[in-house]
């Protein structure tokens, strides 16, 4: 070796030192540099270990964060490896087979989500199902994943994702649905609306109730709804009240999207957020228009009568009762008219009920037209009306319109097109505060008053007096003791001769009906024959009369006073109800009387109401051989040319024009008149209540064919009334033809 030491050893050459420490300061360097890099490869590890780790707390937040949990899907063991995490800090893992976590029913969408994922239908495995949780029950999960190992065969080994617990979002959404159903289907219709009372969502029910679509008012004010019927203020004012209150119930009326306004009903609420701030209004709104129209109606059915419309009984008292508190604060007067249609039974007994009701409504109109609308009128049924009249200055103003009611009624009625009927009232009147303070009261007087002045005669009005109700006492005792009158026999006839002007001769009689009652001593037929006729017995009473005037005929036949004839009146109760012509029948027959002798006397009035009805009837006793006449002719409004059409015989001329004929020219006219068309007619002309020599006079010189009344004699009993005929002397006549100053 080069350069080595003498000693044995070889000495060592400078070179060789300065290449050993150069070896030496190498390694060292070499030692340095791998002790740096060993440094640096730890902290880069450390760097990234820490990074690791810091990744893997993010994604543990994260995951917290928003409720996600991870798991990993290992296809060939069928295990789940999951990741649990309580807090951000804590975690935990465990692996369960997939088979036990997913509840049996869910398995089928397991699969089948899994199944569209693999083959390409899905970007992600996506499923919701049923979890065990832990706790012997389920949580619903929302469960995403892909595929993260796939082995050399291409074949799935891992699929790893997150779930998330949508348990409580699942039951709000059901609820949701639950409740957007029920909404949908609700008949009560719902909008939604902003807090500006825009609209945000309405249903269907309240589509249909206001015709807008829901495409139509989303967006739009509440205001689209208002109606005309409230001015804006009003819903200004509502929606104030909403908004202060919070909450808002009543009834106001809205516009359809046709224009057609309704009533609404509306429930409205506010609903606020967390901060109570206010956010929406929900507003419920029923349509009761037609609710509130049956409403009405039934208080219309409770308060007016259906036939007139006008107020009734029940609707008077009422407005009556009202009134009085007024006229006690203001100290004036209230007048009660109660009105009842003459003879209305009659016509509505002989042209049917529908021709009645007519005659009511046309009676309601007229009297409403007379009194004006600012008195009540009202309907107390039947033919009984009332009315009710205000702020009377004095009694007279009273009778002022009750007379302006008569007059009103002078005029016909239109009956229908054709047809037209005259009927007047009768009217009781009583007075606040003068007769009583209470409506009953007040009522049961004009009540009374309203009798009276048909027992004055009809077609009038009386004020109400304390005596009155006597006479109301008195007719209640009378009817009563009718209905024994013939139990007890205390009816009587009585006969007044008729005379035939041509040939002096009596040619027969009128029988004419009395009543002694040992209580209240005679009582004349226009007293008692109403009340017999509003009960019914007429008809048992008139077959009495009929059956003893034929008896008292056969009689005087037997007497040989066979030309004698007798008139029988005849209610017209008789005529309409029950078989007539077979009782008229039986008795001739029974009591051997010819038909011939035998006039059934019958009032204009009845007959006029009656005509078509009533015709065949009359018919059947024509056919009999029974006369007919009209009574009272003149007193109706019938004229000779209607009546022609009926089979009548005869008409009596009524006394109301026989007792003037001497002094009032017009009386005159119309009775020479009224003969002369009855003659061209062919009728038998007989002129009733004939009291004077002069009325005979002027008769007999208008070619009058027979007289009845006074001044040939007053109605005499039966014996008398033979006597009188058998010793009657035409010489009378005669002695009468001499001039006589009383002449006209
Ligand atoms: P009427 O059928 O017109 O009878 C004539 C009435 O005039 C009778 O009244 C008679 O007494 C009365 N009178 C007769 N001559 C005169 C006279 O010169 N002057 C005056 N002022 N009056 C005279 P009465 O008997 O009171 O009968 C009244 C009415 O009662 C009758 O009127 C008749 O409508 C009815 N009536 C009478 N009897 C019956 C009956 O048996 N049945 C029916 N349904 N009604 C009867
Ligand atoms: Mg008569
Ligand atoms: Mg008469």
């Amino acid at each position: 070796m080069a350069g080595g030491h003498g000693d044995g050893t070889c000495p060592m050459s400078a070179y060789d030192q300065l290449q050993l420490i150069a070896g030496a300061a190498l390694l060292l360097l070499l030692a340095t540099a791998l002790a740096v890099l060993a440094v640096r490869r730890r902290r880069s590890e450390r760097a990234y270990l820490d990074q690791l780790s810091d990744r893997e707390e993010r994604l543990k937040l994260a995951l917290w964060a928003t409720g996600e949990r991870y798991w990993d899907y290992d296809v060939a063991t069928g295990n789940l490896h999951r990741l649990l995490l309580d807090a951000p800090g804590s975690m935990a893992e465990d692996i369960v087979p997939v088979t036990g976590l997913v509840h049996p029913d869910d398995h089928p969408v397991a699969l089948e989500r899994l199944d569209a994922y693999l083959t390409g239908q899905s970007n992600t495995f996506l499923a919701e199902l049923r979890i065990a949780n832990g706790h012997g029950g389920w949580i619903w999960m929302r469960a995403r994943g892909r595929i993260v190992a796939t082995g050399p065969d291409g074949r799935v080994q891992r699929i790893a994702g997150t779930a998330l617990n949508i348990t409580a979002t699942r039951a709000a959404e059901r609820e949701r649905q639950i409740a957007s159903e029920v909404l949908r289907s609700m008949n009560e219709a719902v909008s939604v609306l902003d807090r500006n009372f825009d609209f945000i969502s309405v249903n269907a029910a309240f589509s249909r109730m206001t015709g807008y679509e829901e495409s139509d008012i989303i967006g739009r004010n509440a205001s689209i709804l208002d109606s005309l019927q409230h001015d804006n203020a009003f819903y200004q004012h509502i929606r104030e009240m909403i908004v202060r209150t919070g909450r808002w119930s009543g009834e106001i009326w809205q516009r359809r999207k046709d224009g057609e306004e309704f009533l609404c009903s509306i429930e409205s609420s506010c609903v606020y957020d967390s901060n109570g701030e206010l956010i929406l209004h929900v507003a419920v709104l029923n349509d009761i228009t037609q609710q509130k129209r049956a409403e009405q109606e039934l208080r219309y059915l409770a308060n007016f009568d259906t036939l007139t419309n006008l107020p009734n009984r029940s609707l008077l008292s009422d407005r009556l009762s009202r009134a009085i508190v007024r006229a006690h604060r203001e100290d004036n007067r209230i007048a009660v008219l109660f009105l009842d249609l003459d003879r209305f039974k009659d016509i509505n007994d002989s042209l049917g009920h529908a021709a009645g009701d007519r005659i009511l409504r046309a009676a309601a109109t007229r009297l409403q037209q007379t009194v004006g609308l600012h008195h009540t009128v009202a309907r107390l049924g039947g033919d009984e009306f009332t009315v009710v009249l205000e702020n009377l200055e004095s009694p007279e103003d009273a009778d002022k319109i009750a007379r302006e009611i008569i007059m009103a009624f002078e005029a016909p009625l239109l009956l229908d097109d054709r047809r037209e009927i005259a009927i007047s009232p009768s009217i009781g009147i009583s007075l606040y505060p003068d007769h009583a303070q209470v409506p009953t009261e007040l009522l049961k007087q004009a009540d009374t008053a309203m009798y009276q002045a048909k027992a004055a005669g009809r077609r009038t009005f009386m004020r109400y007096d304390d005596a009155m109700d006597i006479a109301v006492r008195q007719r209640a005792t009378i009817s009563g003791a009718l209905r024994k009158v013939l139990d007890r026999g205390e009816l009587r006839l009585v006969f007044q001769p008729r005379l035939s002007l041509g040939s002096s001769r009596i040619t027969g009689v009128e029988a004419l009906l009395r009543w002694s009652n040992l209580e209240h001593g005679d009582i004349a037929p226009a007293d008692f024959i109403p009340m017999a006729e509003e009960s019914g017995l007429i008809l048992e009473i008139g077959e009495w009369v009929l059956r003893e005037a034929c008896l008292t005929l056969h009689r005087w036949h037997q007497h040989g006073l066979r030309d004698l004839n007798v008139s029988v009146n005849v209610s017209v109760l008789q005529l309409l109800r029950g078989n007539f012509p077979e009782v008229v029948s039986r008795v001739l027959d029974d009591i051997g009387v010819p038909a011939s002798s035998l006039e059934l006397e019958l009032t204009e009035s009845v007959l006029m109401a009656n005509a078509e009805h009533t015709a065949a009837k009359l018919q059947a006793f024509r056919a009999l051989g029974v006369s007919l006449a009209i009574d009272d002719f003149g007193t109706g409004y019938s004229s000779l040319a209607y009546l022609k059409r009926l089979p009548i015989t005869t008409i009596k001329i009524d006394k109301a024009f026989i007792g003037d004929l001497t002094h009032d020219p017009e009386d005159a006219a119309i009775t020479s008149t009224v003969i002369t068309m009855a003659h061209s007619l062919g009728l038998n002309v007989v002129a009733e209540g004939v009291e004077t020599e002069a009325q005979m006079r002027f008769l007999a010189s208008h070619d009058c064919d027979e007289i009845q009344g006074f001044w040939l004699s007053p109605p005499l009993d039966a014996h008398a009334c033979l006597a009188f005929i058998r010793n009657w002397s035409p010489a009378r006549l005669r002695a009468a033809d001499a001039p006589s100053p009383a002449l006209p």
